[in-house]
């Protein structure tokens, strides 16, 4: 009697998103990745279901060898990704299966480079910390799993607490997976892991070479790590008995991928704990109003042993001085005298975001894009959207006129005026170009770690999870950068920018923080100088109610790119009027990308996998069409910018 199981290749083409019937040998069960003979290619195929029957008049073939393993809660994941996300089956099991290369020879794991050392664990828990520890392994000992809030400043032990509770889970047979927004700027947090846990902590992100994370899998699938830390694809670790997941800074957006399947890990973790009966915490200090709405929440109320450092507004209508006001070159100025550190955010690259003609008015923009060109210290003109550059021109190509201004500041431009203004102020500067090198975060954070009188300068990078000690000052050269973005998260994350900065100075010293905006009673500057998290929630939750945004409903956003402004805008019409009685904003034009132009329909739903579902049916029955005009589309559910 031949064994049958469903196989799906794990191809990204669409037109086989399909499971195939395959004869197995006995052993092959659910989670088994095999090789598959498919249209006479050799393909890797993940079994979804064994003892199966063959489709009528279909001659099965046998299946090649073993590959892989996956858990089969992994495999259930995966399919539950592929539906709800609109992706594919293929493309879901790609990601709880990855590529295997052949094993390297013995090589130390990755940690080690990547981690600054951690603080010493603290001789006992404040009640608060003692309180969350108690709440969750109670989660952990009946089994049942849940999802937590873990609410508390910058500064109130939230990292202690995720160690707590994955040294519980160890201990109960357990394992964890601990998640970070962006692993490269959080080396001391990876060193308490390690510092706590040796070599049972895995890690797990981009930032590692193919052979290293193929290492670190292998660590966590022999069940050699039970702790694994990493970015949001370490969701999909191997894990064999998950009790427990940690999402540490949870309202961060790069939880969601942006390529398909347009995943979002934090989704996917409350899924996974679900299916293996695990507790999951997500731990901010500036949660989502979603999950502010929707969790169970953990207080663990303010900063350990100190308040949090009193905010000052510089309102820059009544300053002469940018992007360094009078009131900030004075505190910088203090600084320097007591050999002290801080912390500048300006949330944009380069010397200039955009070099104007004073004569004919015109800005120099990117050919392909829709966006003003920014001018970098190389003397290049570059487009942060596609990568596209041009030397800087002398003149104004337009009309030939010289008097080309270099309207605002970048990150590069900011670094120079301090070095005119404050020479004795080493400047160590951390934005995507200054970490474009693999291991450079950790390096330039050592750097100001180890460095008196330094400024750490940089994008929303500096206001990132990693913690120092002395930092006197903390400002933000330009609050309103994201304000001023046509997005209904505009101002929850200028708030979580502000709150998170802020947290960042005086964790051992009485911190300044300074902030410098034209719009000083923006409700986001004004609640933020105030750490009225809370208050900040309650006004969000009540705007997002009326509006009916999430996490009252769903958003679904349909993109079509083509050739030509028009034909996008008429495909997603045609669409708009299929869907019936959908609650539908747009069509709306989107900036020009690489060349293509495009428009998107967001969708408001209670149901997002039934109306991105009937979306693709729509998109699926006008492929035809839409491919000889030559567009594209992208379905994404639960969008992070809209
Ligand atoms: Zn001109
Ligand atoms: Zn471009």
């Amino acid at each position: 009697m031949t064994r049958l199981a469903s196989v799906y290749p794990l191809v990204t083409t669409r037109a086989l998103a399909r499971p195939f019937t395959y004869e197995v040998p006995d052993g092959v069960e659910q989670g088994a990745v095999v090789e598959v003979r498919l249209g006479g290619a050799r393909q890797r195929g993940g079994v979804v279901e064994t003892g199966v029957e063959a489709p009528a008049g279909i001659a099965t073939a046998a299946v090649g060898r073993t590959v892989d393993l996956i858990p089969p809660a992994l495999v259930e994941l995966a399919l539950w990704i592929a539906d709800y996300y609109g992706s594919t089956p293929g493309r879901a099991l790609a990601l709880v299966a990855p590529l295997k290369r052949a094993r390297r020879a013995e090589k130390p794991p990755p940690g080690a480079r990547e981690s600054l050392a951690g603080e010493p664990p603290p001789e006992r828990l404040s009640p608060e910390q003692e309180r969350a520890v108690e709440q969750i392994v109670s989660g952990l000992d009946t089994g049942r799993g849940g999802n937590l809030l873990l609410y508390g400043a910058t500064g109130s032990g939230k990292t202690e607490v995720y160690l707590r509770a994955c040294e519980a889970a160890l201990e109960r047979g357990l394992g964890a997976i601990v998640l970070v927004p962006e692993i490269a700027l959080t080396p001391q947090a990876l060193g308490r892991f390690r510092a706590r846990f040796g070599d049972r902590v895995a890690l797990l992100h981009s930032g590692l070479s193919e052979a290293e994370r193929r290492d670190e899998r292998e660590r966590v699938a022999q069940g050699e790590a039970r702790v694994v830390v990493g970015a949001r694809s370490a969701i999909f670790a191997p894990v064999r008995g998950l009790g427990l997941v940690c999402v540490d800074e949870e309202h961060d957006p790069s939880y969601k991928q942006d390529s398909d399947p347009r995943y979002d890990a934090r989704t996917v973790a409350a899924k996974r704990a679900a299916l293996e009966g695990a507790v999951a915490v997500y731990g901010s200090a500036t949660p989502r109003p979603e999950s502010w709405e929707r969790l169970e929440r953990i207080e663990l109320g303010g900063r350990l042993g100190g308040s949090l450092p009193p905010v000052r507004i510089v309102d820059l209508r009544r300053e002469a001085g940018y992007p360094l006001s009078a009131p900030l070159l004075a505190e910088l100025d203090v600084v320097a005298q007591r050999r002290g550190k801080a912390i500048l955010l300006l949330n944009r690259r380069g010397v200039a975001p955009a070099l104007h003609c004073r004569a004919c008015g015109r800005t120099r923009r990117c050919g392909q894009c829709d966006v003003a060109l920014v001018l970098h210290a190389d003397g290049r003109l570059r487009c942060h959207h596609c990568g596209y550059s041009e030397p800087a021109p002398p003149l104004c190509p337009d009309c030939g006129s010289p008097e080309l201004a270099r309207l605002g500041a970048g990150t590069q431009r900011l670094e120079r005026e301090l070095e005119a203004r404050l020479p004795e102020l080493e400047r160590i500067r951390l934005d995507a170009d200054a970490v474009a090198r693999p291991g450079a975060a950790a390096e330039i954070l050592g750097r100001f770690a180890a460095t008196e009188r330094a400024v750490l300068l940089g994008t929303q990078m500096v206001a990132k999870g990693h913690h120092f000690s002395g930092v006197d000052l903390a400002a933000v050269v330009d609050a309103d950068t994201g304000l001023g973005l046509p997005d209904f998260r505009a101002e929850e994350r200028t708030f979580q920018l502000l709150t998170q900065l802020a947290g960042r100075s005086g964790r051992d010293a009485p911190g300044r923080v300074l902030v410098q905006t034209f719009q000083p009673d923006a409700r986001p500057i004004e609640l933020a100088a105030r750490h009225d998290v809370p208050r900040f929630l309650a006004g969000e939750l009540e705007r997002r109610r009326a509006l009916g945004y999430p996490p009252f409903r769903h958003l679904v956003r349909i993109v079509v790119a083509g050739p030509s402004p028009e034909e996008p805008l008429q495909a997603l019409r045609e669409l708009r009027d299929a869907l019936g009685d959908a609650d539908v904003l747009g069509p709306a034009p989107l900036l020009r990308l690489r060349g293509r132009h495009r428009a998107q329909l967001v969708a408001k739903t209670a149901e997002p996998r039934r109306l991105a579902k009937r979306a693709a049916q729509l998109l699926a029955a006008a492929s035809p069409a839409m491919r000889r005009a030559g567009l594209t589309v992208v379905v994404d559910v639960d969008p992070q910018a809209v």
